[in-house]
């Protein structure tokens, strides 16, 4: 049986890092779309160009954009026993294309969704953490606050979506990494 899983928080909240470990221990793809849109880096072309731009301003790639990327993606092979979603979906017209596109590749559904709630200081904390340690480029302090307003706005009302349809499940995120692994793997048992 298939294993979609979308994992929800705030930049900064660990759902990368969890959705790693989620990959590991149940054996289907982690699918970052922010790490695709990273990988364009190097790449010169216009569209490529774009995408940094808008990174760089902390807003949102255009869904119809970020939902081929998607769409691509899940259409290799690995993708059919599952996925754990990180950053994806992160607006409803996301969410809404990610049903329609599992249903109508595999005839599934996303399982679960897991909200990692995390006090908005220790996000802070983190993130300026990690820009010192990784200098990433895009952690400005302004481009930070940006970010954090486009998940605010755009973003959150998938907590509602995902909890209307009885699939959300939210976890203390501001606990050690493994012991918030643990806790997952068991919402994820306990919701199949
Ligand atoms: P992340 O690593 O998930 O925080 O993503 C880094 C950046 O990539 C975001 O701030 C957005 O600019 C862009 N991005 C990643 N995922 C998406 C998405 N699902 N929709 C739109 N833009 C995205």
């Amino acid at each position: 049986m298939a294993l979609y899983v979308v994992m929800l928080g705030a930049p900064g909240s660990g759902k990368g890092t969890q959705a790693k470990r989620l990959s590991a221990a149940f054996h289907v793809p982690h699918i970052s779309t922010g790490d695709m849109f990273r990988a364009m880096k190097a790449d010169t072309s216009e569209l490529a160009r774009r995408v940094r731009a808008i990174m760089e301003r902390g807003e949102l790639v255009p869904d119809d954009l970020t939902i081929e990327m998607v769409r691509e993606r899940l259409k290799q092979p690995d993708a059919r026993a599952g996925a754990i979603f990180d950053g994806f979906p992160r607006t409803i017209e996301q969410a809404n294309a990610l049903d329609a596109m599992l249903e109508e590749m595999y005839g599934e559904q996303i399982d679960v969704a897991l909200l990692l709630n995390v006090p908005e200081d220790e996000i802070t904390r983190r993130i300026l953490k990690r820009a010192e340690v990784e200098g990433r480029a895009d952690d400005t302090e302004e481009v930070i606050h940006k970010r954090h307003q486009t998940y605010l706005e755009q973003t959150t009302p998938l907590i509602d979506y995902f909890s209307r349809q009885g699939k959300l499940v939210e976890v203390d995120g501001d606990r050690p990494i493994e012991v918030i692994t643990e806790d997952l793997i068991a919402q994820i048992k306990s919701n199949l």
